[in-house]
């Protein structure tokens, strides 16, 4: 098929989260356990902490039912964290430069770590536009803004934009929302979800769906 545009997400499409080591987000939980004041309990913490290497940070205050302090500690902390050693990003991500279309990037999350991993992975060349959706700055689009925008400013129809991701709540939802092809990434933990145009395990399989008929 046919593909003018593809809009990658980063985490756990091109990279696992948990490839951050955890010394990079022990501040973020050292700050949420300060502020916690016995409201959550070491199990609870324990748990919101596992999330947080998966969801973005005010999701995982949402879902753990944080205090308004303890979400304030997070947001404050994690704005500071940033990524200081490379990064490998999964096996298969060399086939990025293979791929025959406009390459963007959109990721959500804090702006310095998005952009420290971005860095630590050697990939910003190979996109045309790395658009990072941060969510410890005022007027933050979400991802359905970004990529509505990006289509408008490159001309792109968005049925020859393929949105690739691994979160049907996320990238997934916006680019069924806009018309665009989505296709979830079924990384390793990754949970399928039934929203997607179609499903791949890996950046070869997108190589193989492009360049079929
Ligand atoms: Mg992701």
């Amino acid at each position: 098929m046919r593909a003018a545009a593809v809009i990658f997400d980063l985490d756990n499409c091109l990279s696992a989260g948990r490839e951050v080591p955890e010394r990079i987000y022990q501040p973020g939980f050292d700050a949420i356990r300060q502020a916690n004041d016995g409201l959550l309990t070491e199990a609870q913490l324990a748990s919101a902490f596992e999330d947080a290497w998966r969801l973005a940070i005010d999701d995982v205050a949402e879902r753990h039912k944080f205090s308004a302090a303890m979400k304030d500690a997070a947001m404050k902390a994690f704005a500071k964290m940033e990524m200081d050693e490379p990064m490998h990003g999964y096996p298969d991500l060399h086939h990025l430069r293979d791929i025959d279309a406009r390459h963007f990037l959109v990721t959500s999350g804090f702006r310095r770590l998005q952009e420290s991993k971005i860095t630590a992975l050697g990939i910003a060349s190979w996109f045309d536009e790395i658009i990072i959706d941060a969510i410890d700055e005022p007027g933050q689009r979400g991802k359905e803004g970004i990529f509505r925008d990006l289509l408008q400013q490159q001309s792109l129809k968005p049925r020859d934009v393929l949105v690739v991701g691994d979160n049907p709540h996320s990238e997934i939802a916006a680019g069924n929302r806009l018309g665009c092809r989505t296709i979830q990434i079924l990384r390793p933990g990754v949970k399928r979800g039934e929203t997607a145009w179609h499903h791949i395990q890996s950046l070869d399989e997108l190589l193989t769906l492009i360049a079929g008929a």
